[in-house]
């Protein structure tokens, strides 16, 4: 039940059955994606047009720490704040597309880029702690998962990644009382600081480790950010797919209820309303023929240069 993958090789080299391919596969999702934020249907198909145009652009650049559909993804929500930001110029004092829907201000879908030159060379160190951090937090949810932790697993996710507080935490899991969720977090953070001496000798990421969980001096890598950013408790499509149907047991299936409704993953709550659409595969099928137009134009003007 493994989801399809694109091959990138294939990708890059601008192929064109590879990127149609690529275009039936996501289609659903990033219009799922996009429609939680952007009334109009027409300009929801022009940010996936777009986003695919964009992803064919950038695939030189493709970082493989990141799976392809993290990529789009990324595009994806860029373009959809780039819209949101254009609009909101234009209807200057007129309610935003997404202010009916509480939690999803263009403030919160807003990411901050702006680097000053002077801190790049930490900018450098800072994302390459970051990256190892989401590494172990994901090699540690998936070591959670295999041993049915779920309870575990939502606690730190309520703490790392949704910043929930310890008395919040203690009751929403009904636990004995707040010690108990301190020891959780004791116990995998000490888990963590085990992971990262078993995968890294040289002893590179602990000290940035510390200095993330700490929040100690020089270095800002933000534990919250690199769990949401990476991903690193998303299950794959098909245990989604697997709880729509209704063959998972209580313990990933309460952890993917968690995951969407409680924390608000919004590229999971993609994929479920991707899954879930019943009336319009058919429609999406439509948006996929229209966009693959434009998609080969670009392709051929990149693999034939007239
Ligand atoms: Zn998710």
């Amino acid at each position: 039940m493994s989801e399809w993958k694109p091959d990138i090789a294939l990708l890059a080299r601008f192929d064109d059955a590879e990127w149609l391919a690529v275009e039936k596969h996501f289609c659903g999702r990033l219009m799922a994606f996009v429609a939680r934020r952007v009334r109009d249907v027409q300009a929801r198909e022009d940010i996936v047009q777009d986003a695919f145009l964009g992803a064919v652009r950038g695939i030189e650049g493709f970082d493989p720490a990141y799976t392809f559909e993290q990529y789009l993804f990324g595009i994806c929500k860029n373009r959809t704040i780039d819209h949101l930001r254009r609009k909101k110029a234009l209807t200057l004092g007129a309610p935003d597309d997404s202010a009916d829907e509480p939690g999803r201000t263009l403030e919160d879908l807003a990411v901050d880029d702006e680097t000053p030159s002077g801190i790049v060379r930490q900018k450098d160190l800072e994302e390459t702690g970051t990256r190892m951090l989401q590494e172990l937090l994901r090699a540690w949810v998936e070591e959670t998962w295999k041993q049915n932790e779920f309870v575990r697993l939502m606690v730190v996710e309520a703490l790392f990644s949704a910043g929930w507080r310890n008395r919040d935490t203690w009751q929403r899991f009904e636990l004995r009382d707040e010690t108990a969720v301190a020891g959780i977090k004791f116990r995998a953070l000490k888990r963590l600081r085990d992971l990262a001496q078993e995968r890294d000798a040289e002893q590179r990421v602990l000290p940035l480790l510390s200095a993330a969980v700490d929040a100690g001096e020089g270095f800002h890598i933000d534990v919250r950010q690199a769990w949401r950013d990476g991903r690193v408790s998303c299950p794959a499509r098909h245990w989604i797919a697997r709880s729509l149907s209704g063959a998972l047991e209580a313990g990933p299936k309460n952890f993917l209820a968690f995951h969407i409704d409680e924390v608000g993953c919004e590229y999971c709550r993609a994929n479920l309303d991707d899954l879930s659409r019943l009336e319009n595969s058919a429609e999406i099928e439509a948006v996929v023929a229209r966009l693959s137009a434009s998609t080969l134009q670009l392709l051929h003007s990149k693999t034939r240069p007239s």
